[in-house]
């Protein structure tokens, strides 16, 4: 299927081709900081199936091993592109319709924050160091 999404103000667009979506919460400090909220939502796309067709996003390198991309003119959180791999993902709130992602699990979950309360029994993960924080 076809996944077309794009930031806040719409300067940036994209449309990615999915076949077997893994979408994940994530909790870690970074995208905490990156996207100002306490938990994440993103969804993983291969690269070479990612287009972007409007606009340009830019790239902030937020650690050793990734890059964040968003909107230059809105500012919006769109992409999460780790430098050695051939997948990247999509922030799901940039989608433009967010039921398609449904997560399967958590990630980061050292930094749940103990206010926030998601009652499911998907699987989770710690932030494992070294890899994409
Ligand atoms: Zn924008
Ligand atoms: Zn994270």
């Amino acid at each position: 299927m076809t996944w077309t999404g794009g930031c806040l103000c719409g300067a940036v667009r994209y449309e990615a081709e999915v076949s077997s979506p893994e979408n994940w919460y994530c909790h870690c400090r970074m995208c905490q900081k990156s996207t100002g909220s306490v938990v994440s939502t993103s969804a993983i796309v291969p690269k070479a199936q990612l287009r972007i067709i409007k606009g340009e996003p830019k790239f902030y390198r937020s650690s050793r091993f990734v890059e964040r991309g968003f909107c230059p003119d809105c500012g919006s959180p769109m992409f999460f592109r780790p430098l050695n791999e051939d997948w990247l993902s999509v922030l799901s709130g940039t989608l433009d319709d967010p039921e398609l992602a449904p997560p399967e699990g958590h990630y980061g979950v050292e930094s749940w924050v103990s206010w926030l309360t998601i009652e499911d029994d998907l699987k989770k993960e710690r932030t494992q160091e070294d890899e994409y924080s």
